[in-house]
């Protein structure tokens, strides 16, 4: 059924313990203040497996990819063709140089909490783009492409929609509307805002014109669990296809090129260094790893064409449309 056995824990989280931790809590709603965090994080970790499964399909069939995409959209609260113009076709080919619309340094190379905790809105803006011209595109030249995206915005807002009433029938407006908030709604914003972070966290003061100092990584083993090995950024980047499973081997292989600036092993500990240590002991907080984005050596031949996304591309991606 799967293409890779490991994605039976794939199937597991996003099956199981995802859908069952909501339902458990439309019964319980007594507990949803203290289980919320659990919720968040199952949000997460569907939309880290939207990006796994975007880049290398989960399931043999192809109606079955389709139907997995839109379904773990519904926890991370946003249709799943967006990954196509924004991530695949933009981040993965500039790779925060000129044109990718998730840069870093779009407005300071500065690295602190401020733009930390701002990046996904910024970032969010100008993604807009590249998803507005997508859509675009595909109403002009593939009317089925276009009307897939359109249904996947009816079924992830209508189920949300979905969601909110059957709380508010069930525990009336003051405590449903409550728990569709701390249950479905505030994880799939905590989803996407995490998974900007992330993005932000891998390619501040790294070197995109660099063959292997274009990321970085976190280590830790249960981050990595919890991840899908998300923390692996330099081998994901090289290799976008490769499943997330084969990452540890890649990475250990790639270890010895990358700069150990972009080595961590707690992204805890790397949090807390770089914005509360750092505030007092500014050496102890990242500097910039060779060229930043901004300042392309001559050889370079940067393409800004932000807008150029094109369809046949996308069409080729079995998971997505
Ligand atoms: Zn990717």
């Amino acid at each position: 059924m799967v293409r890779n056995p490991a994605d039976y824990r794939t199937l597991l989280w996003t099956f199981v313990l995802t859908p069952g931790l909501l339902i458990f809590l439309y019964f319980r709603p007594d507990l949803v203040v203290y289980l919320w965090p659990l919720s968040c994080y199952f949000a997460l970790s569907c939309g880290i497996v939207a990006h796994n499964h975007n880049h290398t399909p989960t399931f043999k069939s192809k109606g079955a990819n389709q139907f997995f995409g839109t379904w773990i959209s519904l926890f991370y609260g946003y249709p799943t063709f967006a990954w196509i113009p924004t991530h695949n076709l933009n981040h993965h080919k500039l790779v925060n140089k000129a044109g990718d619309a998730t840069i870093t340094w779009r407005f300071t190379n500065r690295h602190n909490a401020l733009v930390a905790i701002t990046y996904f809105f910024v970032s969010s803006y100008y993604q807009s783009e590249p998803i507005k011209t997508f859509i675009r595109k595909a109403k002009e030249k593939n009317p089925k492409l276009y009307r897939q995206i359109i249904s996947q915005y009816v079924i992830v807002y209508g189920t949300h929609a979905l969601l909110f009433g059957l709380a508010v029938a069930l525990h009336g407006f003051k405590t449903g509307g409550l728990l569709w908030l701390l249950a479905a709604g505030i994880p799939g914003f905590f989803a996407l805002w995490t998974i900007m972070l992330f993005n932000y966290e891998q390619h501040v003061h790294a070197d995109p014109f660099s063959r292997h100092n274009h990321s970085r990584n976190f280590e830790g083993k249960l981050l990595n669990f919890l991840l899908f090995n998300n923390g692996l950024h330099t081998a994901h980047h090289e290799n976008a296809g490769t499943h997330w499973a084969d990452l540890p081997k890649v990475h250990a292989e790639l270890r010895p090129h990358i700069d150990p600036r972009l080595i961590h092993r707690s992204v805890w500990w790397y949090w807390f260094q770089q914005y509360v240590l750092a505030m007092f002991i500014p050496k102890l907080g990242t500097t910039q790893v060779g060229r930043p984005g901004f300042e392309p050596p001559d050889t370079d031949t940067v393409d800004t064409r932000t807008d150029e996304v094109e369809l046949g591309e996308a069409g080729s991606n079995a998971a997505m449309v």
